[in-house]
Formats: C-alpha cells, structure tokens, sequence
C-alpha cells in the first residue's frame, strides 16, 4: 500500500509499524484531545511509513509473553514488578520510568485484551500468566506468574490486533517505504520532517512533518548470530546519530544463551526450564560450577558468559553441520525431558530444531551459542516519548521528535532487560508518546483553516536533504565496470564481515584491545568499503541492493558507536563483560552514556528514585 499522494505538510509521520509505532498511532488518534479535535470535524493528517509490510515487523516474533502484574493466577504487586525491573537492569534503570512501567502494566495488557489479542486463558476466563526469568514477588523471595502469554504466539497476536485497530481507524500507511533520512532543524532543536525512498517506484519523496516518531525496532543485525529478523539494521538510531543527536547505553547487548547455530534462532529459555542442560565438549553439565543455585537456569547474561568462557577454554564444539569448523558451540541435551512431554510444551523449539538443524532434540545433543537479542540502549526519550540531547548537564528535548520502543532508550532495561518486559516498553510508551504526540498536534493542526503555516523553511531542509537522496540513488545505480574493486563488493558480503568483527570484539564480553581492533576495522576497511558500493542492477524499481546498502551504513555507524561506548565504560555491569575491568563500578559509572556520532561520550547520571543500588547476586 502507498499513500494516494504525499501531502504538503503532515501533523505527524510514524516511522515503523511494529508494537511500538501501531501504539503510538492508536494511542494518539483514541487521545481525548484527538476525539475532540475530530469531533469537530478536523482530521489530523498522519502517515505511518514502515520499509516492511506492517504485519513483517519482527514484534510478530515474540513468542513468551508479556509482563505485567495483573495477580490472575497468584497474588503480584507492581512494586515488586518494579523491583525486579531495576534490580534486572543492574541499577542502570532510571527508576521513575521503571515505576511507570510497572504501575501502567496492567492496563496496557487489558487495552491489548480489548484490541483483540486472544490470550491464553485460566481455568475462570482470565488472562493466563506464566514464570519468565527475573520475575519475582515479595522483592526476589520466589518467582512469580507475570508474562501473560498467548500460547508461543504473543507478538503475533498484538502485531494483527494493533494493525487491524489502526486500519479501523483510517490511518494511512506508506508500506514498503525506506525512511533515508530524519531531518532535524540545524541546531537541533526541532523536527522537520524525513526523506523517505518508495522501493516500489525508486523514488526519493520529501516528507514534510510537524512532528515525526521513530519506531524503528533493535539492531541485533550488527552480529553475525542474531536471533532477530533481517530487517533489524538499527535505522532509527543511526538516522538519530547522521541527525546530529546522540544514542544511550548503546554498549548494552543482550545475548540469548540459547541461539541454534549456524542460524542464531532462539531456542527458548522454556527448553532448559523443563529440563534441558548444557554440555561442553566433555559431556560435563558446566552450569553447575557457574551459578551453583541456579545452574542452567541462571539470569541470561549469566549464562551467555559461561557458555562463552568454556568455548575459550577449548571445551566448545563444532556445529554438525560444519564438523571441521570452529569450535565455538556447546551442546544443550534436551535427551532427559520426556519426548511425548516435549513435543506438548516446546513445539515452536522441536520443530525449529528438525527444520533447522536436522537434529531429532529426543535423541541428538543440538548445538547451541549466544545469540544477539536485543539492544537495550538507543534515542533517548524522556517517558513521553520525547526525544532530547543532554548538553551540559541537562535533556535539552527536541521539539516534536519523539521515539518508541527498541529503537529508543527510556531507561527501563538498563544494563539487562526481563524477559517480557520489551513488548511491554513498546506498548505503554508507544502509547504514551502518542498521546504527546496528540497534544502537540491539536493545538496547531494542519488541517484547520485557521492553522498557522510556520514551517516554510523547514519544508525547504526537507526537499534539499531529499535532492541529494535522489542524486545519491543515480550514482548507486550507475553499474561499475567489472574490474572496479568495488564492482565485485556487495552489501551483503559486507553485513556478514561487520557481523563477525562485532561478534569477536564485543559479543557477550569484551576488552579495550579487542575494541580497539574491531574500531579500526571499521574506519579503515568497512566504511570505505561501504561508501564505495554499487548496485547490481540499473532498475530503480524494487531494487533491494539499494536499501541494503543504506542499511549496512547504518549499520556501520551504530556499530562505532556500540564500540565506542563499550570502550568508555570501564565497568562490568549487566550485558556488558570487560574483561580488563570485571568489576561493578558505582562511583564512576552509575550513569548513561551517551555517544554521538564522532565518537563523543558525555554521561548522563541515572535517576534513584527509592533503590539505591545494591550488588546484583546471581
Ligand atoms: C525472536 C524474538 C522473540 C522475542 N520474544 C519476546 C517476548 O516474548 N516478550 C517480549 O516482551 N519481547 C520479546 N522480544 C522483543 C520484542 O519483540 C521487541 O523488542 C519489540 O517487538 C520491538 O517492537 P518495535 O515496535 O520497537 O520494533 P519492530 O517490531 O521490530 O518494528 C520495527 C518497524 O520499523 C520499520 N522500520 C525499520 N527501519 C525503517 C526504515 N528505515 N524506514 C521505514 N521503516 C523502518 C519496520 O518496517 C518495522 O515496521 C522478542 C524478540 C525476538 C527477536
């Protein structure tokens, strides 16, 4: 779907059409100021630009649940939702966003219950919940039943019930539109609009907006083993960089323990709950010397680690499929659960199993390795979505730009994010930034007769930032002769080689030299290497090669910035492993990087409501 035709001027223009940016839509448009305003007859003229078909976005992937403290199958509290939020983040969390988060939770599952996500059921018709690591009650005495789920399907249902709400509703949705560039007035303190390519005509379009939201989603693609989907390039947070803002945390990772090699698809952590162990090379159970308490069912960082440190002491294997490769697997023996049990509660993780790996889970040891997961760090938002730098010690907001969900950072995850706790992010948020958003439009909408045109110069920045987008799009699309060095580069090569040098320098642990290697790899090969690319093909039309291009430049700049970060803390906390520096450091490091894009780290302190911060006990 393209919209009909591109209007002068937008009141708001969503990028991304995932949890985050469908609840922002939804939450704007079902604001009481918004009904006002279309009560009276003046519609608000919005359009949501997503380079995926809106039902493709990877929130359809989420399989466990989501967290909230709604007490159906035992007594929960949100202060203890809360706490376990902090306490999970490694006190990076800034807890006023973290007390938002679990006080607003369980109204936000029962607004999706009423957007029509089919959750499983109890017994009495209520809401199913489920464990999922790091949820607790009585602040970390036993676990509790927070994730209400829908079978292994919770993102699936939410994406459709949110599209279909926003279809309902008439909002207009660009599909299939690649958003180029996010441009922001020169001294940063508003939003002008973005530029957007529409792969199906080959064309660069000047979008002009009052206000514009990035719902972008994650960045796992920066690793080689991911276990997100392909279209996870961290667009969002580099457009933010190229704009001259900054990103936060960008250093924290997080790394599932359980990706199946060769693939990086997640294998849920439910396989090991019923009973699945890992095995080094030995046969030997290693979680047990790790985390003797919990042993395989250690926090995920915990275990990403262990899995790492046997790999470097030669105890890992080779993946089946590559007998003669490197031995950087372990084995996850699942032989011990029950095989008719097994396929009744872990189908989604057999079935990934024998499609993927050819490996029958009842009788066959499965390779597995950490697997790139989610980012915790990105735009950095205030709780209304707001985006803002932090100059000088303070959040100086950027004026109508607003971000949500894994693209953007309001602090809630810190160092480590819960499981359950991302679809919840980018729900509640995305939400709130769309009441915000709302706020800001009904008091100068475009379409009122009366409204005050302001924006002349900034449409201006638009159409010039998008001419040298279409100038851009003739060069990549002018062919190289054969005997270019260039001509023989493709950005798909050039994805899979960052992946691995991400992977080596930074995934799950890390030290200054291994940075610094990976940084220089970067600058001095990558980059130019990706500067130089060409497409394969002269058509504009449907010419993916031109977005992949885009994509691994994006790439390439967050991956600076992940590194440079990861270079400035010197600490160990949460995701983040420095091998040079193992231990927590609260008196220097109890605060949020935040990177821009020549390499600046300025530290923005984390906000202590009512927890000081404690030793994170494993
Ligand atoms: C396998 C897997 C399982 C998970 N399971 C859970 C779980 O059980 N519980 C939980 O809470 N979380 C889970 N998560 C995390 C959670 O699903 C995500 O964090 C969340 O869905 C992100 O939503 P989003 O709207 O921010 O981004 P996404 O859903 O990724 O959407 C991003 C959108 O941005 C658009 N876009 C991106 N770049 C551009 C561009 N340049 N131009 C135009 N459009 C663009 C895309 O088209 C897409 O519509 C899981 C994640 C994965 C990968």
């Amino acid at each position: 779907m393209s919209p009909k035709h591109v209007e002068d001027m937008y009141d708001a223009v969503i990028v991304g059409a995932g949890a985050a940016g469908l609840s922002a839509a939804l939450g704007m448009l079902r604001s009481e100021p918004m009904r006002g305003m279309r009560a009276n007859g003046i519609e608000p003229n919005v359009l949501v630009i997503s380079k995926l078909q809106p039902l493709r976005s990877h929130t359809g992937s989420a399989e466990g649940g989501i967290a909230a403290s709604l007490g159906n199958v035992e007594k929960d509290d949100w202060h203890w939702h809360y706490f376990d939020t902090v306490k999970g983040g490694d006190w990076l969390v800034d807890q006023d966003a973290a007390q938002l988060l679990a006080q607003e939770a369980p109204e936000t599952v029962i607004a999706l219950e009423h957007a029509g996500v089919a959750f499983s059921r109890t017994d009495d018709g209520h809401i199913a919940q489920r464990r999922f690591g790091g949820h607790t009650k009585d602040f970390g005495k036993e676990p509790v039943r927070r994730a209400a789920y829908a079978a292994d399907r919770i993102g699936h249902q939410i994406l459709f019930s949110l599209w279909q709400q926003c279809v309902a509703e008439g909002v207009e949705f660009a599909e299939e539109w690649y958003v180029t560039d996010l441009v922001v007035a020169k001294d940063g303190s508003r939003a002008e609009g973005v530029v957007a390519f529409d792969t199906h005509k080959g064309e660069a379009h000047a979008i002009h907006a009052r206000n514009v939201l990035v719902a972008t989603g994650g960045a796992g693609r920066l690793f080689h083993t991911t276990s997100n989907s392909w279209d996870l390039t961290g667009d969002g947070m580099a457009l933010a960089l190229s704009a001259g803002l900054q990103l936060e945390d960008s250093e924290f990772v997080q790394f599932h323990p359980t990706g199946l090699a060769h693939t990086g698809i997640l294998l849920s952590e439910a396989a090991r709950a019923e009973g699945g162990v890992l095995r080094n090379a030995d046969g030997e159970a290693f979680m047990e010397h790790y985390a003797p308490g919990h042993a395989d069912l250690a926090a995920r960082d915990v275990v990403s680690r262990s899995i790492m440190a046997e790999i470097d002491a030669g105890r890992g294997v080779p993946d089946p499929k590559d007998p003669t490769g490197p031995k950087d697997c372990v084995w996850l023996d699942m032989t011990g659960i029950d095989a008719d049990h097994m396929r009744k509660v872990l189908p989604q993780v057999v079935e990934t199993i024998e499609k993927y790996a050819d490996l029958d889970p009842t009788k066959d040891y499965v390779p597995v390795k950490p697997t790139a997961h989610y980012t915790m760090g990105g735009i950095p938002i205030t709780t209304d979505g707001e985006v803002y730098r932090w100059i000088d010690g303070e959040r100086a907001v950027v004026e109508g730009l607003f971000a949500a969900g894994e693209c953007s950072c309001v602090s809630v995850h810190g160092a480590n994010r819960l499981g359950g706790n991302s679809l919840l992010d980018a729900c509640l948020f995305g939400t709130r930034s769309g009441k915000a958003l709302a706020s800001r439009i009904v008091e100068n909408p475009v379409n009122d007769p009366l409204a005050v045109d302001d924006g002349a110069s900034d449409a201006d920045d638009v159409r010039q930032t998008a001419d040298v987008r279409t100038a851009e799009i003739k060069e990549l699309l002018a062919q190289l002769p054969e005997d270019d060095a260039a001509a023989g580069d493709n950005p798909y090569r050039l994805m899979a080689d960052l992946g691995l040098v991400m992977e080596r320098a930074v995934a799950v642990r890390c030290d200054a030299d291994g940075i610094e290697r990976a940084l220089a790899t970067l600058r001095n090969d990558l980059e130019p290497r990706a500067k130089a690319l060409h497409a394969h093909s002269d058509s504009a039309t449907f010419n993916q090669e031109i977005t992949a291009i885009w994509e691994v430049r994006h790439l390439i700049e967050l991956g600076e910035a992940v590194l440079e970060a990861s270079d400035a803390r010197h600490e160990s906390r949460g995701s983040l492993k420095r091998l040079d520096f193992p231990e927590r450091d609260d008196e220097h490091f109890l605060a949020h990087s935040m990177a821009d894009a020549s390499g600046r780290i300025a530290w923005q302190p984390v906000h202590i409501v009512d927890m000081p911060p404690k030793a994170r006990e494993y």
